[in-house]
């Protein structure tokens, strides 16, 4: 993992801090938009919260550049119609996280309770208003963060190919499960290897077929592990659900030292799922899983901040 923990610090600690500027700004209305905003921002400050002084040291500097990023580089933003305002002021070069206001016709094109705006002129991470438990908003947000900083920095090229955008999907769920041990005081991936331990499988194919198939007492050791509670949601359930799949292909691969292509084709495999319909007669313990996040994006450069979203939304 060095290589792509590298590629990111590099990136995270190439991004400048320039003076910020505050196009426009608009009113904060009194919706739940502005609970959603408190809650994945307290989240994610849960997250960084828990991250160490010596973070270089035990291989986190990464989720610590991530935390460097979000302050420096990306701000809130509205969505009125099809166009984005700014709730408080962020760069022209930077990215905005924007919480989709019920009833939007976004919505419905929205695969996911997060997902990178698919258009190329605005980097921005739009949030459905579903509910998610705090410490789980925080660890969704520096997935799609990771996604935010691969636009913002150009780590990841326009109209990337499907390894790189597998390499960006990489980085994500690294740090995702970067955070969410950090939270769980090793307990996760303790939870992660005994799991492992029981399956005695040989091949990242074989693991991604398994892990699909969680069980219900695999799930709950998992859920466990990580502090926050019961989902909140269906959608909470689906993403972490998602998450712990790509955990278990990203832990194989880092147990049995497996090259970076192998683990892409691990989660290309992962990717490739689709969520079995679930039926309350369906006894079945599938993994309900949500894999879909910051899917089919384009990655467009841009700097335009404030620019119609495009009207493929
Ligand atoms: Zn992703």
């Amino acid at each position: 993992m060095d290589s792509r923990s590298k590629l990111i610090a590099f990136a995270v600690l190439v991004a400048s801090c320039s003076s910020v500027r505050g196009p426009g700004g608009g009113a904060v209305s009194g919706d739940a938009s502005a609970e959603f905003r408190a809650l994945y921002d307290s989240g994610f400050n849960h997250i960084m919260a828990a991250v160490p002084d010596n973070a270089q040291s035990l291989g986190l500097s990464p989720l610590q550049g991530l935390g460097r990023f979000r302050t420096q580089r990306v701000a809130w933003a509205g969505m009125k119609g099809n166009a984005y305002y700014a709730i408080e002021p962020g760069r022209s070069d930077g990215g905005w996280l924007v919480i989709v206001p019920s009833g939007s016709d976004v919505l419905k094109s929205m695969k996911s309770t997060l997902e990178m705006d698919p258009g190329p002129t605005v980097a921005a991470v739009l949030i459905k208003q579903e509910k998610v438990s705090e410490v789980w908003a925080g660890l969704f947000l520096t997935h799609e963060l990771s996604h935010l900083a691969d636009r913002v920095l150009k780590v990841e090229p326009p109209n990337p190919t499907r390894a790189q955008f597998l390499m960006g999907e990489l980085r994500a769920y690294d740090l995702e499960l970067m955070g969410a041990d950090l939270v769980s005081a090793g307990r996760l991936r303790q939870h992660l290897d005994a799991i492992l331990d029981r399956w005695q499988l040989e091949s990242v194919a074989s693991v991604t077929e398994r892990c699909v198939h969680l069980g219900p007492p695999e799930l709950a050791a998992l859920n466990d592990a990580v502090p926050g509670g019961d989902p909140q949601s269906a959608a909470e359930a689906r993403l972490r659900g998602g998450f712990f799949a790509a955990a278990l292909v990203l832990r194989f691969s880092e147990r049995n030292r497996l090259p970076d292509e192998t683990v892409l084709d691990g989660l290309d495999r992962l990717l490739a799922v689709e969520p079995e319909p679930r039926t309350s007669v369906d006894p079945r313990p599938n993994l309900p899983l949500d894999l879909t996040a910051g899917m089919g994006r384009t990655l467009l450069g841009s700097d335009a901040p404030f620019a119609r979203r495009s009207s493929a939304a």
